[in-house]
């Protein structure tokens, strides 16, 4: 692509950011590579405010990096993201960008949440403390205005009766309910989920679907890698195809579930149906 290398401090082409804007997360071209491989091969994504993004494709296609771009977790190589208009890792000034410090980055990862495959609580903490630190060290909340938000988020992912116990006592489906109103309780812009429910027991599954299916209808915006096809076609606005570092096929669920265009998400979806 034409876009300047995000990490050589050159100002970048300012004519590419119109195209950023207007979206909650708005990718536009953004290319990275691992040594040889091209992880993320020019891909553009905007995701409207509220809107509901299901990322599906075959392990390695890049899936990961570009939730972990988003996040500012990965630097890309080139291209541009934007989170509800601002640029993330970087600050305009006048005509020029500039790329942030890292104390100004991790107060923008704020906007953007991130709930992971594992769950990552911090055993040493309880599910409400779990749930206040972060909101009163980064949000600015008093102590008494976290814990009052925690419980509503607790009692949101039917938790409520679990404020006091430890991590370790709760089952991965319960943790991982924890790390949503975890990452709920920053007030985020945007959610991404990277494969929620992919390390949890079959019986356990349902009931974090359900959880995200309620941010889903409540209108919170979300991004999900998923490989819950089902869950996919009944949650998503957009469903997005990734193979090879490249968004294949995007459209509706009924467009790129239901009837493909491209033979290799005929492909995929024919081996995990
Ligand atoms: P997915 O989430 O779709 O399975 P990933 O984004 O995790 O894919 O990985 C895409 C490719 O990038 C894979 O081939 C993976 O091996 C490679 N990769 C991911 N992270 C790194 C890294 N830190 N260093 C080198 N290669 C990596
Ligand atoms: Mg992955």
């Amino acid at each position: 692509t034409s876009s300047r290398s995000a990490s050589s401090n050159q100002p970048a082409s300012l004519i590419e950011l119109p195209a950023v804007k207007g979206g909650a997360v708005a990718i536009h071209s953004v290319s990275k590579r691992y040594g040889h491989q091209q992880v993320l091969d020019a891909v553009s994504l905007t995701v409207p405010p509220g809107s509901v993004t299901v990322i599906i494709g075959p392990s390695g296609s890049g899936k990961s990096t570009l939730l972990r771009s988003i996040n500012h977790l990965e630097r890309v190589d080139s291209g541009f993201i934007a989170i509800d208009g601002e640029l993330i890792g970087y600050r305009q000034q006048g005509n020029s960008l500039h790329e942030l410090k890292e104390k100004d980055i991790l107060q923008r990862r704020v906007e953007v949440g991130m709930v992971f495959q594992h769950f990552n609580l911090f055993p040493h903490l309880t599910v409400l403390q779990n749930l206040i630190e972060a909101p009163i060290a980064l949000r600015g909340l008093s102590r008494a205005e976290a814990e009052a938000q925690a419980r509503l988020l607790l009692k949101r992912v039917g938790l409520a009766d679990k404020a006091d116990a430890w991590p370790r006592q709760l089952s991965g489906g319960q943790q991982q309910r924890v790390a949503i109103a975890r990452a709920l309780a920053l007030r985020p812009k945007v959610l991404l989920f990277d494969e929620p429910t992919s390390a949890l027991d079959p019986e356990l599954v349902q009931e974090v679907l359900d959880v995200i299916k309620e941010l889903a209808r409540s209108g919170t915006t979300l991004l999900i890698v998923t490989h819950e096809i089902g869950f996919a076609r009944e949650v998503a606005d957009t469903v997005v195809f990734m193979e090879q570092g490249r968004i294949v096929e995007s459209g509706s669920p009924e467009q790129v579930l239901r009837q493909p265009q491209q033979q290799r998400t005929r492909e995929f979806l024919a081996r995990v149906l």
